[in-house]
């Protein structure tokens, strides 16, 4: 489904050389392209819908990586109207490399709770996902870990599974200790996380609960998502049906959340369907869809969630801006060398 290519591109130079009149040809095509990080069948859907109500055209690119090196390259010519990615460390990473602009929208402010999008406009959440502990429904007895903080407990040691700490992910939470916490109390909790690994950080959040139903660790982190895409896949069943969802710190600051979402890149030269789709995905209807698919939490009030993510019931969730957890990103990946987290 990779459209916007040559012919696009050739059309912004036709439209930079020749003026209104190519432009009006330009947009008479009405399309929008977009930049994805998403997997392809979470987005479509949402596409077609927008496609069928406005009659714009949605021509995706789709990746796992490379996509922010191809905008950079492609410069004022690049076709791309709107990059979607995951996790505030990647958007707030394509707004300081220049390549988004700001954005101003009644809809977006109104359907978009401030702390899920840049002050200056440059980014927005669609769906929040908590960062969570998981546990061994066998071997973790109810109330035995209920923070982030306790992660660190002597207790624990040699119990604890996670994924690298330099995962995006990874550096989200640890930014947001430092943000509550201090960066020296951080550093403490982070080295007494280590000391308390089972294995070597390793996998991805999946791997960590594939490892405590193996026996292997008792405690790990994960995304909330992934245990939705764990309970509807029968290859993963029996690691869902292993451990139980802990949401941190209910009685203090709330469970630590990130977002997926979108921002307009720069020279977006369909600027005007770009910003009719941005508004669309904020929209309850948009929602719903994008929340369900991927057992994410929508980022407006009262929209559906999936029934999985509804068994958990609410929860308290950390409401610092992420721009504020962005500022730590730098000192938390910083943090996980110090400690060496990654080398037990
Ligand atoms: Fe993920």
């Amino acid at each position: 489904m990779i459209t916007p290519g040559f012919p696009t591109v050739f059309a912004a130079v036709l439209t930079t050389l020749f003026g209104s009149c190519f432009s009006a040809m330009a947009s008479a095509a009405e399309e929008v392209n977009v930049y994805s990080y998403r997997k392809p069948e979470l987005i479509q859907p949402l596409f077609d819908k927008f496609t069928e109500q406005s009659g714009v055209r949605v021509n995706v690119v789709s990746a796992k990586k490379g996509l922010v090196e191809r905008l950079k390259q492609e410069g004022t010519l690049s076709p791309a109207d709107i990059i979607f990615t995951v996790d505030i460390g990647r958007l707030s990473d394509v707004k300081t490399a220049g390549l988004t602009q700001p954005m101003s929208s009644d809809v977006l402010r109104a359907n978009i709770p401030s702390q899920y999008r840049d002050p200056e406009g440059h980014w927005f959440g669609l769906t929040t996902r908590a960062r969570i502990v998981i546990a061994s429904r066998d071997r973790v007895a109810d109330g035995e870990i209920t923070s982030y903080e306790d992660l660190a407990d002597p207790k624990f040691k040699g119990r604890i599974c996670t994924r690298s700490g330099k995962h995006v992910y990874m550096v989200g939470l640890i930014a947001s200790l430092i943000a509550h916490n201090g960066d020296a109390a951080t550093k403490g909790w982070l080295a007494g996380v280590k000391d308390n690994l089972a294995r070597k950080p390793q996998g991805n959040d999946r791997a960590q609960a594939k490892a405590i139903a193996a026996g292997e660790c008792d405690i790990a982190i994960i995304n909330t998502y992934y245990l939705g895409n764990m309970a509807t896949n029968p290859d993963q069943l029996a690691w869902f049906e292993a451990v139980k969802p802990i949401f941190p710190n209910q009685e203090g600051r709330g469970a630590h959340l990130n977002i997926a979402g979108m921002a307009l890149t720069r020279h977006a030269p369909n600027r005007d369907n770009a910003m009719r789709l941005m508004e669309f995905l904020s929209t309850a209807e948009a929602q719903q869809i994008y929340a369900q698919d991927n057992h994410e939490y929508p980022v407006k009030d009262g929209v559906v969630r999936s029934a999985i993510v509804n068994s958990w019931g609410s929860f308290k969730p950390d409401t610092l801006d992420l721009a504020d957890v962005a500022k730590h990103r730098a000192a938390a990946s910083k943090l996980v060398d110090v400690v060496d987290y990654d080398r037990p």
